[in-house]
């Protein structure tokens, strides 16, 4: 496992991976915790995963200095991530025992109604770019449910996954409810294969997905998946087109255009194609690149050099095809994984801009007729995690967003996860939810008792 500042092309450290010996003495010591913290109330389990919350904002600086120095993200950004998993730890904390109360049915029996107990341990597959908040929303949710918990993160962040860890010892966990596992994806298949593992989710790629949801089904585990994604973000004729600009601008650079939820398809509808991209160009065109401590960088880098890669890859096979390059498009000069803002116009099917997901702070453009145009286009794509439109007719964008083929719809906003409500998506975008309390009932045995 190893960590670069992505900023810099430094290597910061290397964390030797487990060989199978040490997977298997960590997956026995969870096996051995698994059933005291099954039994543990909630009152007990909310007093720690409170504590974890207090945790975090204690050491709230050190840990979002931790993110940036291993992924590269804003500091601000990091920040702001500690702040939410946080957040999302009280959230859990107040509101688990109700969600999974027993719900009493009448039927024929004496009694009869539905008992929501865990499932085991549940093992996490992890991306790198929201490297605390993915693993604390699932893990929230896993433990204040009764569930055992070990983590796969993504071998560029070895030092946020031991640092989470440390959270959940800080806070006073029993020993091994959380366990992080340095492990490679060679070893994944072996642990979800493992009897002792019950359940498994991952949030990544459509390709990881894929994989990990073969072998949890050759076992016969649950999943959970949360994919990729490559969300519309529609411009209607009658939109506030300042504000649109602003908020798309933010929400497709936020994190340096690395998150699943970034508005990666700007659908345009033609009567306000330019004005709209006349004021969205000037806010893209604003973004300082720089080191992503300093509070004046409003750029961060890539999360590592072959992502880099990747992206110019998928930018460049696109002009090839006939697709315009507006602004940027291309790698930043000098040390560190920096890609200039960019915006691709005249994006058409067939080319990889529009068929694959762009993870980087590459807008791409989409012209559309008239808005039922841009419901075919925004729909017109293997993934569905979220999608928003902007228009001053709320009804109008509510009826779109029902129309809309993704797991998260906004109208006139920005699309952002929030512990209250469900979050996860459709088609390639994966299935099953997070969050909420539909997030919590995933690692679950919805349990019938009937007594006469
Ligand atoms: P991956 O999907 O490859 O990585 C996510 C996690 O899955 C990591 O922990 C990774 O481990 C693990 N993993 C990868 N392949 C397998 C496998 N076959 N079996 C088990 N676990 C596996 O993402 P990348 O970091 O390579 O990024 C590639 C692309 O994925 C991005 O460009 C973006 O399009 C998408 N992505 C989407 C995310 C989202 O939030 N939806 C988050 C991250 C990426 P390891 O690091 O050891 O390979």
């Amino acid at each position: 496992m190893e960590s670069i500042n992505p900023a810099t092309g430094e290597r910061i450290a290397d964390i030797p991976a487990w060989d199978d010996a040490g997977l298997d003495r960590a997956l026995e010591a969870v096996a051995r915790a698994t059933p005291a913290w099954r039994d543990t109330g909630f009152g007990e389990r909310a007093r720690l995963v409170r504590r974890a919350a207090a945790e975090l904002r204690a050491r709230l600086d050190e840990y979002a200095a931790l993110i940036t120095r291993e992924m590269g993200k804003l500091l601000r950004e990091s920040r702001a991530e500690i702040e939410k998993c946080a957040w999302g730890c009280e959230y859990y904390a107040d509101h688990a025992e109700e969600f999974l109360r027993d719900e009493r049915i009448a039927t024929d029996a004496g009694t009869s109604y539905v008992a929501c107990q865990p499932l085991g341990t549940v093992l996490a597959i992890m991306p790198w770019n929201f490297p605390f908040w993915q693993v604390f929303r699932f893990a929230a949710t896993a433990l204040m449910a009764g569930n055992t918990a070990v983590l796969k993160h993504a071998s560029n962040v070895p030092g946020c996954a031991l640092a989470i860890e440390d959270v959940f010892r800080r806070a006073g966990f029993p020993p091994d409810v959380f366990r992080a596992l340095l492990i490679p994806t060679a070893l994944v298949e072996r642990v979800i294969a493992d009897r002792r593992i019950s359940a498994v989710t991952l949030t990544g790629s459509d390709g990881a997905g894929r994989h990990v949801a073969a072998a949890a089904g050759k076992h016969l585990k649950k999943t959970v998946l949360e994919l990729g994604g490559s969300d519309a973000f529609v411009v209607l004729e009658d939109a506030d087109l300042e504000e649109a600009a602003t908020v798309g601008a933010a929400a497709r650079m936020q994190n340096a255009g690395q998150s699943c939820i970034a508005a990666k398809r700007f659908v345009l509808v033609e009567a306000v194609a330019e004005p709209f991209l006349a004021r969205f160009k000037e806010r893209i065109r604003r973004l300082k690149p720089g080191d992503p401590m300093r509070e004046e960088t409003t750029l961060a880098p890539l999360a590592r050099e072959d992502l880099r890669r990747q992206l110019h890859a998928q930018v460049t096979d696109s002009i090839a095809a006939g697709a315009k390059p507006l602004l940027g498009c291309e790698p930043l000069p000098g040390p560190g994984f920096y890609y200039a803002p960019s915006i691709l116009d005249r994006v058409r099917p067939g080319m990889r801009a529009y068929e694959e997901e762009l993870f980087g702070p590459v807008a791409i453009v989409l012209r559309a007729r008239d808005e039922a145009d841009a419901l075919r286009l925004a729909n017109d794509s293997r993934f569905g995690l979220g999608a928003s439109v902007w228009t001053r007719d709320p009804a109008k964008g509510e009826r779109l967003a029902r129309a809309f083929e993704a797991g998260s719809c906004f109208v006139n906003g920005m699309v952002k996860s929030d512990p209250r409500l469900p979050f996860g998506g459709v088609k390639d975008s994966g299935y099953g939810r997070e969050l909420s309390a539909h997030g919590i009932r995933e690692f679950v045995n919805v349990k019938t008792v009937w007594v006469r």
